[in-house]
C-alpha cells in the first residue's frame, strides 16, 4: 500500500444553505497510508472508531477506490486490475471477513449455499456432488460439521457465524484476507476460539491477513507487525514484540496504557485521554496535539511525516527530536 488517500464529499446542500458554508465539505477519511505485508503474515491497523482503518479495509477488497496512490497485490496495480477484466480473478483471491456475523449472513439461506456462493459466482464449481463435498470440505477446516451444511443461520451461535463467513471466505481460495473487527461481535470466551482457527488457517494456508481491531489484546495474539492509525494517517508501524515492549509515538503509548491489565484486578486503568477530534475539521500541525501530553509549538504548526526511527516507523516531532525516548 503506497501512499493511498481516500476523500469522501460529505456535502449536505440543505446543511450549507442552513450554514452559509462553502458547497463542497471533503472528510479525509484515509490520507497518505503506506505499509506492507509479508506473504503468510498478518498486519494489524488498531485506532479507535473514525481512525480510517475500515476504509483501508473497503480499498484493499474494492469496495472504494483510492483518490490517491496505489495498492500493489503480488506486483499487480491492484486498483487498475479491480476496473478491468482482471477484476474478477482479482476478487477471488481477496476476501473480506467482516465484523457482524449477524448481518453478514443471508438469514433465508441455508449454510450450505451461503459458503457456496462465491463458488458459484466464481463459475469455480458447477456439479452439485462436487460442491456439496467441497462445502463439507469448508466447513471441516473452520471447525463445523458437514451436516451443519443443511442449517440456517439462526440455528447458530455468533462464534459459528463467524466460522462460517471465514468459510465462505475461503471458498475461491484466497491468497489474501481483509479482516475487520472480525471478532469484536463476539463474546470474550469465543473471540479467543475464532482466532486460534484464523491462525491455524493461516499456518495450513499460507494465508496473509490484514487484521483490523481496536482492542490491542486481541492484536497481541494475531498479529506480526502492527500499523496504529490516527485521523486518516498512520503514526507508527513496528513489528509486535518492539511496539508493545517499547512503543514510541505518545498516542501508541496512551492506547497501551489503556488495555485492562488481566492480573490487576481492581486496579483502575488508564483510560485514553480526550475525545477524537472531528474528522471534517482536523486539527492544525499533528492532529494529536489537542490530546498529547508532549505537544508545543511546533507540533501545533507542522505536521510531523511518518519516518524510520531507530528502525520503527514513527510520526512525531518529540521522538524526532529526542524529547521523548
Ligand atoms: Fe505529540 Fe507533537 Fe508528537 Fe504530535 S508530534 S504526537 S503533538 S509530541
Ligand atoms: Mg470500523
Amino acid at each position: 500500500v503506497e501512499d493511498v488517500a481516500r476523500t469522501f464529499d460529505v456535502s449536505a446542500p440543505w446543511l450549507n444553505r442552513v450554514l452559509e458554508r462553502k458547497p463542497r465539505q471533503l472528510l479525509h477519511a484515509v490520507d497518505g497510508v503506506s505499509f506492507e505485508i509479508a506473504r503468510g503474515q498478518t498486519l494489524a491497523l488498531v485506532g479507535e472508531s473514525g481512525c480510517g482503518k475500515s476504509t483501508v479495509a473497503r480499498l484493499l477488497v474494492g469496495l472504494y477506490a483510492p483518490t490517491r496512490g496505489r495498492f500493489w497485490f503480488d506486483g499487480q496495480d491492484a486498483h487498475a486490475a479491480y476496473r478491468s477484466a482482471q477484476g474478477r480473478q482479482l476478487r477471488r483471491r481477496i476476501q473480506m471477513i467482516f465484523q457482524d456475523p449477524y448481518a453478514s449472513l443471508n438469514p433465508r439461506w441455508r449454510v450450505e449455499d451461503i459458503v457456496a456462493e462465491p463458488l458459484r459466482e466464481h463459475g469455480l464449481l458447477r456439479d452439485p456432488a462436487a460442491l456439496r463435498e467441497r462445502v463439507g470440505q469448508l466447513l471441516r477446516s473452520v471447525g463445523l460439521s458437514p451436516h451443519d451444511m443443511v442449517k440456517y443461520p439462526h440455528q447458530f451461535s455468533g462464534g459459528q457465524r463467524q466460522r462460517i463467513s471465514i468459510a465462505r471466505a475461503l471458498a475461491t481460495q484466497p491468497a489474501f484476507l481483509v479482516c475487520d473487527e472480525p471478532t469484536s461481535a463476539l463474546d470474550v470466551s469465543v473471540q479467543a476460539q475464532v482466532l486460534n482457527i484464523m491462525k491455524d488457517l493461516q499456518r495450513q494456508q499460507g494465508l496473509t491477513y490484514l487484521f483490523i481491531s481496536h482492542n490491542l489484546a486481541v492484536v497481541r495474539h494475531v498479529s506480526d507487525h502492527v500499523g496504529v492509525m490516527y485521523l486518516g494517517r498512520l503514526v507508527e508501524l513496528a513489528d509486535k514484540r518492539t511496539l508493545f515492549a517499547q512503543p514510541r509515538h505518545p498516542y501508541t503509548r496512551m492506547l497501551l496504557e489503556a488495555i485492562p491489565k488481566l492480573h490487576a484486578t481492581g486496579q483502575a486503568r488508564t483510560p485514553v485521554q480526550g475525545e477524537v477530534p472531528n474528522p471534517l475539521n482536523p486539527p492544525s500541525g499533528c492532529a494529536f496535539h489537542p490530546r498529547c501530553p508532549h505537544a508545543n509549538a511546533r507540533c501545533q504548526a507542522e505536521r510531523p511525516a511518518l519516518q524510520t526511527i531507530g528502525g520503527v516507523r514513527v510520526a512525531c516531532h518529540a521522538v524526532e527530536e529526542g524529547r521523548l525516548r
